[in-house]
């Protein structure tokens, strides 16, 4: 047919030009005086220059990886290409470990609780933050539990040079076994307030005794734990995590059972260079009032007079005997009225 065809190879990185020369009144051209004349390159990193047949130039790019015509790339891959080449969920390289309390079965990292989720979460986001220092959303979908694992299925959203990619999978989860910064301090007997718990000219009675501590255990939060309750002859000592709790214990018992509270609070030691003190919260559960009506043992007494320091002058309701309670005997006493303790 006449065409003739001339071809050099050249050892280097896959990268081609080529030229054609269509002679007017031929096969693709029409008739004319001159030539056309095509230019055409490819490869890594090259931009094809087209001669297309009106005699327009126009640049376009393709890619070398699927040879798809492109208007851009990136990294010298299309859009496509460089999707399927970024593994934003990589199982091999996101395993993560983490710590089962011994006693009270919570998960936690370094000192912080966590969750299975979040942890598989924290970790993945950290990964790839680190490799690719781009926007990153991760999202816990599904947790598969079983004896010493679990299985995390995550949806990852991230945009890479300005290319969004929303990848799924799942990444494994290994526990070791610990315990956790609570229990730890729960049992070397760590505390940072005290809340006592006294009475007015009198001693807290059991049942008093008994609700404040019910009060108290039902005011803890997430980490706040009780790690010691001492009982005296005079009233209740607990021994409490923060100094946050113990002033909500004692305001909650102040306002349950009615006195007063106080807080005093003592240097104890210094740690990371500052001050940290003890706090004692001192709540003053209200005296017995001239009138109210007790109950001790099947008596029913009713208070006459308060007997500063030494405790109450009664009067049996029934029987109009006189009953002298100490100090210490007011601890059995039950509130009949209470209206009138305040
Ligand atoms: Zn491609
Ligand atoms: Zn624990």
């Amino acid at each position: 047919m006449g065409n003739h065809f001339q071809i050099s190879l050249l050892p280097t990185l896959f990268v081609f030009e080529n030229f054609e020369a269509w002679f007017p009144g031929s096969a693709w051209t029409d008739a004319g005086s001159s030539a056309e004349i095509s230019e055409e390159a490819g490869g890594l990193l090259v931009t094809v220059k087209m001669v297309e047949k009106t005699g327009h130039r126009k640049w376009t790019k393709f890619c070398p990886q699927c040879g798809k015509t492109t208007d851009e790339l990136i990294d010298s891959v299309c859009k496509e290409c460089f999707r399927a080449g970024i593994k934003l969920i990589d199982p091999e390289r996101m395993m993560v470990t983490l710590s089962v309390c011994k006693h009270c079965g919570s998960y936690f990292k370094g000192r912080e609780e966590t969750s299975i989720e979040d942890a598989a979460v924290d970790s993945v986001t950290k990964e790839l933050k680190r490799r690719y220092g781009a926007e990153i959303e991760v999202e816990a979908l599904e947790c598969d539990l079983s004896a010493d694992s679990a299985t995390v299925a995550l949806d990852v959203r991230a945009k890479l040079k300005g290319v969004a990619i929303e990848q799924s999978g799942e990444i494994e989860v290994n526990f070791k076994s610990g315990i956790c910064e609570r229990c730890n301090r729960i049992a070397s007997g760590y505390y940072a307030a005290i809340v006592q718990i006294r009475a007015e000219d009198r001693y807290p009675t059991d049942e008093e005794i008994a609700n404040a501590e019910k009060i108290a255990y039902s005011a803890l939060e997430d980490q706040e734990f009780i790690s010691k309750e001492l009982e005296l002859k005079e009233g209740l000592d607990i021994y409490v995590s923060s100094m946050e709790c113990g002033r909500r214990i004692s305001r909650w018992i102040v306002a349950k059972l009615g006195g007063t509270v106080s807080e005093s609070s003592k240097l104890y030691g210094r740690k990371d260079g500052r001050n940290t003190y003890r706090v004692t919260f001192s709540v003053r559960l209200p005296g017995f009032k001239q009138g109210a009506v007790l109950r001790i043992g099947n008596r029913l007494i009713s208070v006459q007079r308060v007997l500063k320091g030494k405790g109450i002058e009664c009067v049996d309701v029934n029987t109009n005997e006189r009953v002298l309670l100490r100090k210490e005997e007011t601890k059995k006493v039950r509130l009949e009225t209470t209206r009138l303790t305040q």
